[in-house]
């Protein structure tokens, strides 16, 4: 269902809207999100509602007292407001004025929709307590929601419980996605150096071949995930960058570099393929004479969701939409989301909203996240804010 409720709601979704369009045009990478910044902040001002800036960077909290606060609870909703570095192609008439620049992911869309709920919320105030809005930088790797957590978030802020959605082309609009436990995975980088000894192609006997030894430390991290850890968990173990050589046939370099990434779903996962990938890079290495290190640097944390907040927010979104839109069993994403920093801290729930158009095989909204061709859908707006609005009259009723 996405048509708006009342006229309120009809008004705000437009402005929304426009705010999408100004914002889709404006796009900025991590704690550079500055033209978002001013963008939030002009319309809070402009709508009268009190905020606080210079979080992150670029990071705004504004807050909204409800009718009565005598509750003393206080929820929080976040929306991420960077873009990524990609040429734009979708051809739509806000398309990005920043070369090499753009909203691929929809966080245009969570901004708007955000910004349209604290407009709502800020009119009706139909709540006993307090919401923060969060809007938030670098979600595209830069850990914003960890760098707002740092600097005492939920010290200034005290939320009892926090709540965010992601747009979703691969579902069609009108279906949500709300589970318990994890629904994101974790994100690790790893960086393996092997060192070997360089030399003449046609000497391999006078040499250390470190390409070799690297070759069999990719093929043997693949059986990290089949045969050490647990089939009922979930993992990938990837190597996306394997670099030696100089571009010259007849020369055996004396070291390879490999760069790749680990996603699981529990920290516990986690530990295993770390030991795993340092026993592999280490003892395959010395097994051949040479020496192999491994750098592996923790990132995202798995977005696992609260299970009461996830029953209470599947609720809100079945009440709203009807039961048969709203699904609460799917296999979780191995994408990352550093929202999941936000959930270890506190209580909440991620939802997804689809916002594919299959019925138009041509829409931008069909195009993956991260697609150069790729548009949010401005149809989910409403509904994102009737959801929100929906969770604060059922978490902190009047
Ligand atoms: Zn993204
Ligand atoms: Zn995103």
């Amino acid at each position: 269902m996405t048509t708006p409720r009342n006229n309120l709601l009809t008004s705000i979704v437009e402005e929304a809207k426009t705010c999408r369009h100004e914002l889709h045009q404006n796009p900025a990478t991590s704690f550079e999100e500055f033209y978002a910044s001013d963008l939030i902040a002009r319309k809070l001002t402009e709508w009268g509602i009190e905020f606080e800036r210079g979080w992150a960077e670029t990071g705004i909290v504004a807050t909204i007292h409800g009718q009565n606060t005598s509750s003393k609870k206080a929820i929080g909703f976040r929306g991420d407001i960077d873009a990524l570095n990609i040429v734009e192609e979708s051809g739509q008439e806000w398309a990005s004025k920043i070369s090499g620049k753009m909203h691929a992911c929809g966080h245009d869309g969570h901004t708007s929709i955000l910004l349209g709920t604290a407009k709502y919320l800020s009119e009706t105030k139909n709540f006993n307590g307090t919401v923060h809005l969060f809007f938030q930088p670098a979600e595209e790797g830069g850990g914003g929601a960890y760098r707002m957590i740092e600097e005492g978030l939920f010290d200034k802020y005290p939320v009892d419980s926090v709540y965010a959605i992601h747009n979703w082309p691969y579902a069609p609009r009108g279906m949500v996605y709300i589970k318990s436990g994890p629904i994101m995975a974790s994100s690790d980088e790893i960086e393996i150096h092997i060192t070997g000894k360089g030399g003449h192609a046609a000497m391999p006997n006078e040499c250390i071949d470190p390409v070799v030894i690297a070759s069999e430390i990719v093929l043997a991290l693949q059986t990290i995930v089949g045969r050490t850890i647990n089939p009922a968990d979930s993992a990938v173990i990837s190597i996306t960058n394997f670099n030696a050589g100089t571009g010259a046939n007849n020369i055996i370099p004396s070291s390879v570099k490999m760069h790749g990434t680990v996603r699981s779903f529990d920290n516990k996962v986690r530990d295993i393929a770390e030991k795993r990938i340092r026993e592999i890079v280490e003892g395959i290495s010395h097994a051949h004479g040479a020496k192999g290190t491994l750098n592996y640097q923790r990132n995202y944390e798995p977005t696992i969701n609260d299970k009461i907040q996830s029953i209470l927010c599947a609720d809100v979104a079945k009440s709203l939409f009807g039961g048969d839109v709203v699904l609460t069993e799917f296999p979780p994403s191995m994408g990352a989301e550093d929202f999941g920093a936000m959930l270890q801290a506190k209580p909440g729930c991620y939802a997804i909203f689809g916002q594919g158009e299959p019925q138009d095989p041509d829409s931008p909204h069909n195009f993956g996240l991260h697609h150069p061709k790729y548009d949010f859908n401005d149809e989910i707006i409403a509904d994102v804010i009737e959801y929100f609005s929906g969770i604060t009259q059922r978490v902190l009723p009047l």
